[in-house]
């Protein structure tokens, strides 16, 4: 498997720490608000790439923190007049459900922050007494940036740059004993109806950047295999928890580092106040998210991908393709009289195993979710050209199972929850075929007015009433 590092701007050969096995954390969403389709973007991406890694055998440990402490929550919690521990719960409960919807698996573990605090406490001592970070005059724990000499070989920035950057400044050494402009937050007092805990520095709370040190190290290890999340963290987020971890535990942070691309809206940045913000919850009163996900797949992750109406109606209508065939194979299983494949077939059957080979090498080269959907396509046109009413059960269902393979490791999913399961569709459909028979035309109308509503359409053809989900 290759992955581009953002570390050595390079596709590496992935190479665990431990053979078959993969630690893995992505950072996730600060929960404040309903998560917007910009967030989904890594979650169905790592989550993509999660699945994968597990088709290919290798025992995944997937951690994704919830950021449940930052100004934006208590700032929300104050205009609500609510506790600020409320308004995190609400959210990670409805970033649950989008998650959900996306079928985006839950984390093996999903620390929060507020959980962690002890952690924190212990890392930022241990970087006091290397002397990697100081106590500021009013309990404010900075970390000394300039110590940590590896500053910046993430997001390739040298300190010097970084330095010529403020110019003046940096000149000004903070009035409370912040000693220079680059050192960072680890820990600051609280205020006035803020969420606290106690520390030996002050009544506060943790800096953003040392939660995901303290997470990915309790639940991973000093050293993981692969750190992730949008490319808007490289820096300063990500630079500055390799500066954190690496400083208190002497030892590599993470082996790769990967990036997600950008999420744009008809090609512009999205934004709120350019009112061109969708969160998940919009999409989903529109699309059912598994063409969400459908769409981000079909764009390399590391690109910029644009979300626009029309994007949208292609990814439905790719959709649909692959969930027609599938649809058709299960019908002609059901309907066919003949069990085992024919010699013919079974060559057929050998010729199919190719796609997932294909499958299997776009994906190994630095997650080409792009092209593998392109391989599946190219699987639905194989089905459609060479399976018929009178294929036998076998050769359908080894085709079916090639696909659903191949989509599952995609994480897309064709069967909606709100819809009717196939067996009471069946159901429905000999209940109407009776009707039909005794001239009771209300009733049989009546039912296919149920299943059309429950997005099944029915086709009466020669071989029987055909039914497929729209
Ligand atoms: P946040 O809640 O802002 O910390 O973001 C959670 C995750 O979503 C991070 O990995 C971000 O990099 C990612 N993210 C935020 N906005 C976008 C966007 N427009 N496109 C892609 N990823 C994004
Ligand atoms: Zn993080």
């Amino acid at each position: 498997m290759k992955i581009f590092n953002t570390m050595t701007r390079q596709k590496e050969e992935f190479k665990p720490i431990e053979e078959g096995k993969a630690k893995i954390y992505v950072c996730g969403p600060t929960v404040y608000n309903l998560i917007h389709i910009g967030n989904a973007r890594p979650m169905i991406i790592f989550d993509t790439f999660r699945r994968f890694l597990e088709h290919r055998g290798y025992e995944v440990n997937y951690v994704s923190n919830f950021t449940d402490v930052d100004d934006k929550i208590i700032k929300k919690a104050q205009e609500e007049g609510v506790d600020s521990g409320e308004i995190s719960e609400r959210y990670i409960a409805e970033c649950k459900k989008d998650m959900e919807g996306m079928n985006v698996r839950p984390a093996s573990t999903h620390p929060r922050a507020t959980e962690e605090i002890d952690g924190m406490i212990d890392m930022i001592s241990r970087l006091i007494d290397k002397g990697y970070a100081y106590e500021a005059e009013d309990g404010t724990v900075y970390f000394r940036t300039k110590k940590f000499k590896e500053y910046g070989k993430l997001s390739h920035k040298n300190l010097d740059d970084l330095e010529a950057g403020h110019g003046r400044e940096l000149k000004v050494t903070g009035s409370g004993g912040k000693e220079d402009y680059l050192d960072f937050v680890l820990w600051k007092p609280k205020k006035e109806g803020e969420p606290f805990w106690p520390s030996p520095w002050c009544d506060g709370r943790p800096g953003w950047h040392i939660e995901c040190s303290v997470m990915a190290k309790k639940y991973l290890g000093d050293t993981i295999d692969i750190h992730a999340g949008g490319e808007d963290l490289i820096f300063p987020h990500h630079e500055n928890e390799i500066a954190q971890s690496e400083a208190a535990n002497g030892v590599p942070f993470a082996r790769y580092w990967m990036h997600n691309g950008f999420l744009n809206i008809n090609n512009e940045k999205m934004s709120k106040s350019l009112g061109n913000f969708f969160t998940v919850r919009d999409i989903s009163e529109k699309y059912d998210l598994q063409i969400l996900r459908f769409f981000m797949l079909t764009a390399h992750y590391r690109s910029p991908l644009n979300f626009s109406a029309e994007q949208m109606e292609a990814a439905e209508a790719g959709y649909k393709r692959i969930a027609t065939a599938l649809e058709t194979l299960e019908f002609r299983i059901g309907k066919t009289g003949t069990t085992e494949a024919t010699g013919e077939e079974k060559a057929k059957i050998k010729e199919a195993e190719d796609y997932v080979s294909r499958f299997d090498e776009v994906m190994e080269d630095d997650l080409n979710t792009a092209d593998a959907i392109s391989v599946i396509f190219e699987l639905v046109k194989f089905i459609n050209t060479n399976t018929s009413e009178e294929s036998s059960k076998e050769y359908l269902a080894a085709l079916k199972d090639e696909l659903v393979m191949l989509t599952d490791v995609l994480g897309l999913s064709f069967v909606s929850e709100e819809t009717l399961l196939d067996e009471e569709v069946e159901k429905l459909i000999e209940e109407r075929n009776e009707a039909r028979k005794r001239k009771d035309f209300a009733r049989s109308d009546e039912i296919r007015d149920e299943l059309k509503a429950a997005g099944i359409l029915l086709e009466d053809t020669r071989a029987g009433v055909k039914w497929k989900r729209v």
